[in-house]
């Protein structure tokens, strides 16, 4: 009889102690504390899982296969199902309710194996986006010890690492997901060695695996000649004409193969994997190769994305139901050199603003914007200059301006070691300076010829060398009702920022280049007539 007091007192401590956890007072029912959808019933499993547990506790039979321990079972099955679910869309409230080990420790071994689990695990880090139509995530994940773990964080995930980064990470665990509290915190991240940018010149060895799947193993969408003209000619090409022919593809078509994976599972992990496994059997060597691009035929478990790329890694996926373009081919692979989206801030009728309207793929004119477009734009200068494509050793210059004074740019496009674009001093505290560039429909731009405003000025972004996630196309004329259709500052009108006491006006633009007045201080400039808008000189 004593065990069974140590027990019932044990019992009472422990769904009191967990009640206190759970933010719940322990004579109530579980009732909405106005978290997140779920966290009710979460809330629910985990006070009936407590109590069986206790009662088993009580009974002093714990390793008996009871009708008790059957119960415990299931309801920590369900638990553990809605934990997973939430785990990706409210990681927070995961750690919010998960079990301290010295009570899960309290659990049968067979219940244990159905509890979340506090852990810590080192390897390296995947960082990779998801591109859906109108917006992207983010996805984490780490392999470590021959495991793929996927990270959620509950705040401030580390958009400032890169795929390949050895971390330390410490979270709860549930199945293969693992949510963490921040990523900025060392007691749920640490660094361990942060990896750099890899080289984003050179000749780029690719391998594009096409594969379809089990339940639909004849879907072929695409033929090799087609893919091989897209990514092997065009986004060949796309990449030759952006980098000033300092970087290319060249590779091999692989497939099809169906893979056993069924056409409704979107585990991008398994995949790769398959895919990879896949091309081996076939004679490809994978060491051949430093990218890789699953085509899929069409999968409809990832049907909410159009592609997915590590960024700073070397693997693209591509849904075959949707596009396989070299505006496609040339983002993912964007991301794969490190590139975050360009996007747009509304600011209303304000250029430049602390908080406004964030279009994640706003920047129409750039590739890593634009996905609803069909035209593959040139990366912006911002871009170009974090991928050493411009400003960087045989690349043609960006000119910091930091003296007042009539500046030349030739057309961003050509394919010759002119001046590509103005870099000015913003904001000394955010680091953040404007590129000034002068687009022209030429090769990959082609698709500007019919946008007269920014044929007859300048384009302007705003982005800080120190975030990588920051690139921004400014709307110059803020007031047109459709904004950002019109983007440029023309020849003929003069943007003045007050704050960083800097004014920027085109004074003439025609087929060699446009000529910049930049002025610091308060001086005030005398902007041409305003009726020269839109009109090349
Ligand atoms: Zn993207």
């Amino acid at each position: 009889m004593g065990k069974l007091t140590v027990n019932g007192i044990f019992a009472a401590w422990f769904i009191f102690t967990v009640l206190i956890l759970l933010g719940v007072p322990p004579t109530c029912e579980a009732q909405d504390n106005g978290a997140a959808p779920g966290a009710s019933s979460l809330e629910d499993l985990t006070l009936r899982l407590l109590d069986l547990n206790a009662q088993q506790l009580a009974s002093g039979t714990q390793s008996n296969s009871s009708q008790l321990l059957d119960e415990l079972q299931t309801v920590a099955a369900a638990r553990q199902q809605l934990l997973a679910a939430l785990s990706e869309s409210n990681p927070g409230e995961v750690l919010r309710v998960s079990l301290p080990a010295n009570l899960r420790a309290t659990f049968p071994a067979s219940v244990q194996t159905l509890l979340e689990q506090q852990v810590e695990a080192e390897g390296l880090l995947e960082v990779a986006v998801e591109d859906r139509k109108q917006e992207s995530r983010l996805h984490f994940s780490l392999q470590s010890g021959g495991e793929r773990l996927t990270l959620n964080f509950a705040t401030n995930p580390p958009v400032q690492l890169l795929t390949g980064s050895r971390v330390r990470v410490h979270g709860v665990r549930v199945g293969n997901e693992l949510a963490l509290s921040s990523g900025t915190s060392s007691t749920s991240l640490q660094v361990v060695a942060a990896t750099t940018l890899p080289s984003t010149l050179g000749v780029f060895n690719t391998l594009v695996i096409m594969v379809n799947f089990q339940d639909q193993p004849t879907a072929q969408p695409f033929t090799s000649a087609a893919v091989q003209d897209v990514v092997f000619n065009q986004t060949n090409t796309w990449d030759l004409e952006n980098s000033f022919q300092n970087t290319s593809l060249t590779g091999n078509v692989a497939g099809w193969f169906t893979i056993a994976v069924n056409s409704t599972s979107c585990d991008t992990g398994t995949i790769k994997t398959d895919a990879q496994a896949a091309a081996q059997s076939a004679g490809y060597s994978l060491a051949n190769y430093s990218r890789f691009i699953y085509l899929m035929s069409s999968n409809s478990g990832c049907s909410a994305w159009w592609g997915w790329a590590t960024i700073g890694g070397s693997d693209v996926w591509i849904n075959g139901m949707y596009q396989f373009a070299t505006h496609v081919v040339a983002h993912e692979m964007g991301h794969n050199f490190g590139l975050y989206h360009s996007h747009t801030v509304d600011c209303g009728t304000a250029v430049v603003c602390g908080s406004g309207t964030l279009s994640e793929y706003g920047d129409w004119i750039d590739v890593m914007g634009a996905p609803s477009y069909t035209q593959a734009g040139h990366f912006n200068s911002f871009q170009k200059e974090r991928l050493d494509w411009l400003n960087s050793g045989s690349e043609p210059p960006i000119m910091t301006v930091t003296s007042s004074g009539t500046y030349q740019i030739g057309p961003y496009e050509g394919q010759n070691s002119v001046v590509k674009a103005l870099k000015i001093l913003q904001s000394s505290s955010s680091s953040s300076y404007y590129y000034v560039e002068y687009r022209q429909p030429v090769g990959f731009d082609s698709f500007l010829s019919g946008y007269s405003d920014i044929l007859g000025g300048v384009v302007v972004h705003l982005a800080s060398p120190s975030n990588s996630n920051s690139s921004d196309l400014l709307d110059m004329t803020p007031s047109s009702p459709s904004s950002f259709n019109a983007p440029a500052l023309v020849v003929g009108q003069s943007y003045k920022d007050s704050t960083a006491g800097v004014t920027i006006t085109p004074i003439s633009a025609s087929s060699t280049g446009a000529s910049v007045q930049v002025t610091f201080g308060q001086s005030t400039v005398l902007a041409p007539p305003t009726n020269l808008k839109g009109v090349v000189q």
